[in-house]
């Protein structure tokens, strides 16, 4: 089991991968993008999962979403808010590099839709929206559109937008890969803050290294294709967490380390 030693008390909700295997297409076309890769996290806890392109981290953060099935092995998510737990399989919060807001929608309705699908009221709406500008830090902006904010800004209204889904689990697909570092750096404060909060379970994609060791309580490294676990280590620097410190600096070069060695491995 894992120990998510500063996971948000409070949170329910856990993630289990049992041998999950993901082949692409049939016969000789087939590709091995997952080969059996087991992998709890626990609630509350925020996992970074890392590795070269192509070794299946979308893939298997698809699998997680519900976007596509597996060809082998078992995905749960468990909440265990009431005195049974209960297996599941809801939809949890998906995020990606691209914001991919509605271009002719405003801010505010852009995070409107999902609580459009989940049938809230309007008044509900208006309010749920008005508190997600907030978490976001975004109050004075729900008239904008789109093209008028920056990418960080498109980010955050992404965020928010994944928020109203009201998902105890959030699935993060490089979601600062486009962002300046200054940027970056003021998301990863924002989601830190947001995941405490909201006692959210975490699975963050990212090939940068030092990203995930400024966020996660666990790193999980993806060898390439097929994509394995090859290495894991928990990350115990107390938060709050500075990108540039010396610690996960440290964290951050161990990490490389493995990953460079695997990327040589994979390349002979
Ligand atoms: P990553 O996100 O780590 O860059 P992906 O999960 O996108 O990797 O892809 C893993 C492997 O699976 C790659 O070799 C990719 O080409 C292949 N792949 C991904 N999606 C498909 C698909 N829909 N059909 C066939 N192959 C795919
Ligand atoms: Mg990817």
């Amino acid at each position: 089991m894992t120990s998510a030693t500063t996971a948000p008390a409070g949170a329910t909700t856990s993630v289990a991968l049992a041998g999950v295997t993901k082949v692409y297409g049939r016969g000789e076309n087939a590709v091995l993008a997952l080969d059996r890769v087991s992998l709890d996290v626990a609630p509350g806890e925020f996992v970074c999962l890392v590795g070269a392109s192509g070794c299946g981290k979308s893939t298997l953060l698809n699998l997680v979403a519900g976007l596509d099935q597996p060809s082998g092995g078992r995905i749960e998510i468990t909440d265990r808010t009431g005195s049974a737990p209960s297996v599941r399989r809801p939809s949890p919060g998906l995020m990606f590099q691209e914001a991919a807001l509605f271009p002719w929608l405003t801010v505010a309705a852009n995070i409107e839709v999902p609580l459009k699908l989940r049938g809230l009221s309007r008044d509900a709406r208006r309010q749920r929206v008005a508190e997600l500008l907030d978490t976001v830090r975004l109050r004075d902006f729900g008239r904008r559109r789109p093209h008028e904010l920056s990418g960080g800004m498109r980010q955050r209204v992404a965020l928010a937008r994944t928020l109203a889904l009201d998902t105890p689990v959030l699935l993060m697909d490089e979601p600062f890969g486009a962002l300046d570092a200054m940027t970056r750096d003021l998301l990863h404060d924002e989601l830190e803050r947001i995941w405490t909060e909201r006692r959210l379970t975490v699975l963050f994609v990212t090939h940068n290294v030092r990203e995930a060791a400024r966020l996660a309580d666990r790193i999980v490294l993806l060898s390439s294709r097929p994509g394995r676990i090859i290495y894991q280590t928990p990350v115990t620097t107390p938060r709050p967490r500075r990108i540039d410190s010396p610690e996960i600096a440290a964290v951050a070069a161990e990490v490389t380390d493995r990953l460079r060695t695997e990327v040589g491995r994979h390349g002979q």
